[in-house]
């Protein structure tokens, strides 16, 4: 699974990084969200999956392996 964020979308509310810490950080000066892992492992998909969901504003889009490598 791989994850990617808009950060001209992300308002830095934090709620990706409450929600899984090991892959979102925000950024020290304005908290617009910083991704640390593009590659999610297994045992971390469903909490990217809910980190994606609770996003206010939709900066968050998670793709399967197959739908990131065709684009
Ligand atoms: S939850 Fe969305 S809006 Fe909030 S910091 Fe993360 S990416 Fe940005």
């Amino acid at each position: 699974m791989r994850v990617t964020v808009d950060q001209e979308r992300c308002i830095g509310s934090g709620m990706c990084v409450l929600a899984v810490g090991e892959v979102f950080d925000q950024r020290e000066e304005d908290g617009v969200v910083r991704l640390l892992r593009e590659d999610v492992p297994d045992e971390l998909r469903d909490r990217v999956r809910r980190a994606a969901a609770v996003c206010p504003s939709r900066a968050i889009t998670v793709r399967r392996d197959a739908e990131a490598q065709a684009g």
